[in-house]
């Protein structure tokens, strides 16, 4: 991957660290220790009251929770990202995942842009705050019209002078009822569109004409879920985040993060579905119980292969969409099974049940299951934009349904990983979907069974009906 200058990227560690330290065992007790003392005995208040208190954020500031991926010279305790890795690894087991989600998301998001790709000035003037806890960071780049696809996003800065004008909104964002300063990417130019002409900005929470709205969810009940409106929001030249060097590079600087969110999201996936199995422990049938062990497991070595290789320096996008998408779809089955397991007493509100609702929260935040596999394709050599060309095609037409199914035994198609493809290929007389087969699939479809190229629309039709 492509690294400008002055991004603080994780540093090549010792290859025969081969994980864990017993620094990092001391450090995971450590830790395991203060979220029993400090979050365990409070959730179901803060459940009840749909906030992780602003003190909390403090305690973890003195614990150093935040600290551990920036070094001493900003006031972090690291840069360690194993250690950070440990942290996500706790937090995911702390019983409640918003609690986990708004802690995460200011010691990831936020705050972590303004580190790797701030200005020494911002880096100053806010990250030292933030690792102490003292102020409450958030990321805003989803919005009401682009969520998966980042490049589609529609809030503006414009110039005025020397200063940005900024307009537009961003939904879903965590900690965005609460945040102190928030990092949002807006269009600088329109122009390059999304790719080329994306910057970040630093809003606070006083800069007049921004606003917040919490977001009611189904998990993460915990955390601020919040929609954020813009509104002219005047902000001086120094907000634009990383300066004129980054101006126009907010793609990059999403898509360079991610790799580390996602890991994040895995590792605490993965330790949250153990809570759950050791829990749900006996009620499960020793079959379902020693599966669920063993994906657990295979989850686990998964998403330890892209911690590995992420803390070496290695590119390692394909492994953390992969372990993103396992470890987040097998905590909810995890979950499922568990209160399957445990009967009507599973639907009470309590442990089990919160446990889903914040489980199934884990496939859509950080990019979708559906996304990961499309960055998982991309990975294998799928030519870009193929699948999503088709994929938009399908929503298009409706069919969004078939990227919930598993994939088909059989695809006739020539091209890897289309699902699209099987339905239209299916042998004579087998049920079909015809809305979900694009035109460009009917050509090569019409192809295989001795069409001509481009067939007349008789042999078009024909070719659905048979
Ligand atoms: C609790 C929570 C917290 C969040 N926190 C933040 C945050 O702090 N900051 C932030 O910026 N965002 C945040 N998000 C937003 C999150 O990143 C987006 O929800 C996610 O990227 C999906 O975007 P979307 O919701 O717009 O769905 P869409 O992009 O509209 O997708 C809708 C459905 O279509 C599918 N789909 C879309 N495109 C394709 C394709 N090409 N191929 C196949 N299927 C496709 C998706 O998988 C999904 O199932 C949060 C979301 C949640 C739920």
């Amino acid at each position: 991957m492509t690294n400008p200058a002055g991004w603080a990227d994780p540093p090549a560690l010792d290859p025969a660290y081969d994980l864990w330290t017993s620094e990092h065992d001391a450090l995971r007790a450590q830790v395991a220790a203060w979220i029993a003392e400090q979050i365990v005995p409070h959730v179901e208040t803060w459940e009840l009251t749909g906030a992780t208190p602003r003190e909390l954020f403090s305690e973890a500031g003195r614990a150093g929770i935040f600290g551990w991926k920036l070094p001493a010279s900003i006031g972090g305790n690291g840069p360690d990202f194993l250690a950070d890795a440990v942290i996500a690894e706790e937090l995911g087991a702390c019983g409640a995942g918003g609690v986990a989600a708004a802690l995460g998301a200011h010691k990831d998001l936020g705050p972590y842009y303004i580190w790797r790709f701030g200005t020494d000035e911002q880096r100053a003037a806010y990250v030292p705050r933030f690792l102490r806890g003292e102020l409450i960071g958030a990321l805003g780049v989803t919005e009401p019209d682009a969520g998966s696809d980042v490049a589609g996003l529609r809030t503006r800065a414009v110039r005025d002078g020397s200063d940005w004008i900024l307009d537009g909104a961003k939904t879903f964002i965590t900690n965005g009822g609460w945040a102190d300063v928030l990092v949002i990417a807006a269009l600088t130019d329109p122009e390059k569109g999304g790719h080329h002409g994306l910057s970040l900005f630093l809003v606070e929470r006083a800069d007049p004409g921004f606003s917040s709205r919490r977001i009611s969810t189904l998990g993460w009940r915990t955390s601020s879920t919040a929609e954020l409106t813009f509104d002219a929001v005047r902000l001086p030249a120094d907000r634009l985040l990383g300066g004129v060097q980054m101006l126009d590079r907010g793609f990059a600087a999403i898509m360079h993060n991610f790799q580390w969110e996602r890991l994040g999201m895995a590792l605490g996936a993965v330790r949250a579905a153990s809570e759950i199995l050791a829990l749900a422990g006996a009620t499960l049938t020793p079959q379902v119980a020693t599966g669920l062990s063993a994906e657990v497991l295979a989850a686990r070595a998964l998403t330890y292969r892209a911690l590995r290789g992420y803390v070496a320096g290695q590119d390692m996008v394909r492994e953390t969409s992969m372990a993103k998408w396992y470890a987040c779809d097998l905590d909810v089955r995890v979950c499922e099974a568990a209160l399957a397991a445990a009967g009507p007493a599973g639907l009470r509100a309590g442990r089990l049940e919160r446990a889903l609702r914040d489980a199934r929260l884990g496939p859509i935040g950080g990019g979708t299951t559906q996304i990961m596999k499309e960055v998982i394709g991309r990975g294998y050599g799928l030519q870009p934009g193929v699948l999503s060309r088709w994929t938009t095609q399908v929503r298009a037409l409706g069919c969004r349904s078939i990227w919930r199914d598993p994939p088909p035994a059989v695809c006739f198609c020539p091209l890897p990983l289309c699902w699209v493809g099987a339905r239209c290929c299916l042998p004579r007389g087998q049920p079909r979907r015809r809305r979900a087969c694009g035109s460009r699939h009917r050509r090569r479809c019409a192809q295989r069974r001795g069409a001509p190229r481009a067939g007349a629309p008789a042999q078009r039709r024909a070719h659905h009906r048979s």
